[in-house]
């Protein structure tokens, strides 16, 4: 999840009395990364997934599943087997927030050909069977975004009591210190985020009220103020970064052939991220309760917002510069090219100081808000060691900012002297059982944006209205459930990205009727009269594509899953487990989710994940069987 520097980390404190050097040297970083590279363009579609893991361990005589905290020791030696042995091993390995985590992606990046979509699925498998390979029998890496008993007492293997003293790095009464991966950046970040909010960070999700749920639900908290403070009746209350960022996800990175390509693709996806978080939705249990949300988003949100009470508008600014509407993790608050300058609605604020030195280096008005206002945020770490850096040929300090800003999209220009393009990150996704479910989901995304740009559709709306999206897209089934403000004419035609869009207006004027609130199932398979969905657009594509048989198998398999999840007539990760847990024979409806049934549900997840028991409610009983009784064979075997 970013930046990993080595060195000794500098208090909160130091830190902060750093900021502004980190600040004004990450723009002369990125004014000349922007400068030398800003007129690359050729470069070729390459693009990536990233699939976060937690590890766990069954303990099957006492029927319980924890997260084993070996991640750091399982990172080394699968670099140590990989990457550093063959520089051309097929996976890569990054650490990740928890010390049950663990982040896999391929070796070397996807390139533009159809039959790349159909080496997916086969890179993650491989990815899988090689963690596996190197844990004890009883354990797994599981692909499930949050794990239901997170902040339990004793969910981690060792177990560890949480610390909540001063000193520790999340004072959480529920997530102990030693759950935090060891790399010191994790527990400095964790620890900068609460001193710089002045507080813990608090994380409340509304609970689901079952049949036997207590209402309202209260916990009490006497031993602590903050908590007793913090916590809201009728929810589930948290008060660790590790509540957030110890959820796991699925992203896609992709290289745009010029930065207005990159800048098309950002704004042009931004408006996808709802819909598809919605659709990928997987994380519907909070510390051993069942919530009433689909997904991790706004957990994550509160787990990392370091806003002090004056930037949240709490009290008025007296030490603080601006009020800041938004966590640092949340939705992107501005498009990039010029098509969506006039569906810029949101206030956004901005270093002014920075805006105006980017405009006088020559940098556009649109570029330039983005990143000052990327740049109202202070670093979150810093290490010792690297606080004086050669600003034309290193770019830690624009790093450091750009990615504490964890946003739904990234914008990511090229690394000083390399040979890589102009990249965007797709980051709403949750992450899904199988490799068959994560590679649907990436595909799919990724076809999108050859659609996008093949096509040049247009799918901007006002960005506040993305911004209602995202609210609606974590309610509980809100796949089925939710409407979203979506284009109703996307086949604008025209040149957009290198003709633009015409002149900015102001987004009062918009004719209103230029989007309306459609259900996913519209959006995505398309309504009569209404909307063609965008997998028919897709299908139309291929249609039109040289694909080898084979691939063209795996792909429309993809889609189907995607199609048959916008229906409703298959489940999302988040609807299933919810009913595994209704159905569970303990289960009191009440809401509780004890660790007999988070060992039973993980434990099915699990053999779902390794294809030891089917599971149509949420697969489809259709889509193996087309794609393994072709000639080739299943490399995991
Ligand atoms: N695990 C985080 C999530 O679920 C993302 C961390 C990262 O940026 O890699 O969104
Ligand atoms: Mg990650």
């Amino acid at each position: 999840m970013g930046l990993l520097s080595q060195g000794s980390p500098l208090s909160w404190e130091e830190t902060k009395r750093h900021a502004d050097h980190v600040r004004r040297h990450g723009i002369l970083q990125f004014l000349h990364i922007y400068h030398a590279v800003k007129d690359r363009h050729k470069d070729v579609l390459k693009w990536g997934d990233e699939v976060e893991y937690m590890l766990v361990s069954f303990d099957h005589e006492n029927k319980k599943v924890q997260l084993v905290l070996s991640g750091e020791e399982v990172l080394e030696t699968l670099q140590e087997k990989g990457e550093r042995t063959n520089p051309n091993h097929p996976t890569l390995w990054r650490p990740e927030y928890g010390s049950y985590m663990i982040e896999g992606t391929p070796g070397q990046p996807y390139g533009g050909t159809m039959s790349e979509f159909n080496t997916v699925e086969d890179n993650m498998r491989k990815r899988r069977k090689e963690a596996t390979s190197l844990l004890e029998e009883n354990q797994a890496v599981c692909t499930i975004t949050s794990f239901p008993r997170l902040g339990c007492p004793g969910f981690t293997l060792p177990e560890y009591k949480p610390n909540p003293v001063e000193g520790g790095a999340s004072k959480s009464l529920f997530f102990p210190d030693e759950a935090i991966n060891k790399h010191p950046r994790f527990s400095t970040l964790t620890r900068n985020i609460r001193h710089r909010r002045g507080e813990k960070v608090v994380i409340n999700v509304p609970i689901f009220k079952d049949k036997n749920t207590p209402s309202p639900f209260i916990e009490a908290f006497p031993e602590d103020d903050e908590a007793a403070r913090a916590s809201k009746p009728d929810h589930i209350y948290m008060d660790a970064m590790g509540f957030g960022m110890g959820n796991c996800c699925l992203q896609v990175t992709f290289q745009a052939c010029s930065i207005s390509e990159a800048r098309y693709l950002y704004d042009q996806l931004a408006t996808i991220c709802p819909i598809v978080m919605a659709l990928s939705a997987a994380s519907p249990f909070y510390r051993g309760y069942v919530s009433d949300i689909d997904c991790r988003w706004g957990v994550i949100s509160a787990s990392v917002d370091d806003r002090t009470r004056e930037e949240r508008g709490l009290e008025p600014l007296k030490n603080n510069n601006y009020r800041i509407s938004k966590s640092r993790y949340d939705s992107i608050d501005s498009y990039l090219s010029e098509c969506g300058e006039k569906y810029n609605d949101i206030n956004l604020t901005i270093d002014k100081e920075i805006y105006e030195q980017l405009l006088q280096e020559g940098i556009d008005h649109l570029l330039a808000q983005h990143v000052a206002h990327l740049f109202i945020r202070d670093p979150l770490t810093l290490f010792e060691e690297k606080i004086h850096l050669d600003d034309a040929n290193e770019s830690d300090h624009f790093e450091n900012i750009q990615s504490t800003n964890w946003q739904t999209m990234r914008f990511k220009p090229p690394p000083p002297n390399s040979d890589i393009g102009w990249r965007v990150e797709f980051r709403p996704m949750e992450v899904q059982l199988t490799d068959f479910e994560n590679s649907a989901y990436v595909v799919f995304v990724v076809l999108l944006t050859r659609v996008i740009l093949s096509y040049k559709l247009d799918f901007l709306i006002p960005l506040s209205k993305v911004d209602e999206n995202m609210k609606v897209a974590q309610k509980r089934d809100a796949v089925l459930q939710g409407m979203f403000y979506f284009r109703k004419d996307i086949c604008k035609g025209g040149n957009a990205v290198v003709d633009g869009c015409g002149k900015a207006q102001n987004s009062s004027e918009l004719p209103p009727e230029e989007y309306t609130l459609m259900s996913i199932d519209t959006i995505i398979n398309g309504k009569e009269g209404v909307f063609p969905g965008l997998i028919p657009i897709l299908n139309s594509y291929l249609e039109n594509m040289e694909v080898d048989v084979d691939t063209r198998c795996s792909i429309l398999n993809y889609l189907k899953l995607i199609k048959k999840r916008a229906s409703g007539e298959l489940m999302t990760v988040a609807k299933w487990m919810r009913e595994f847990i209704a159905n569970h024979p303990d289960y009191k409806q009440d809401s509780v989710i004890t660790d007999e049934m988070n060992y039973s549900l993980i434990l099915k997840c699990n053999q779902i994940a390794n294809e030891l028991c089917e599971c149509p409610e949420l697969l489809g009983s259709s889509f193996r069987k087309v794609k393994y009784s072709g000639s080739k064979p299943d490399s995991s075997n």
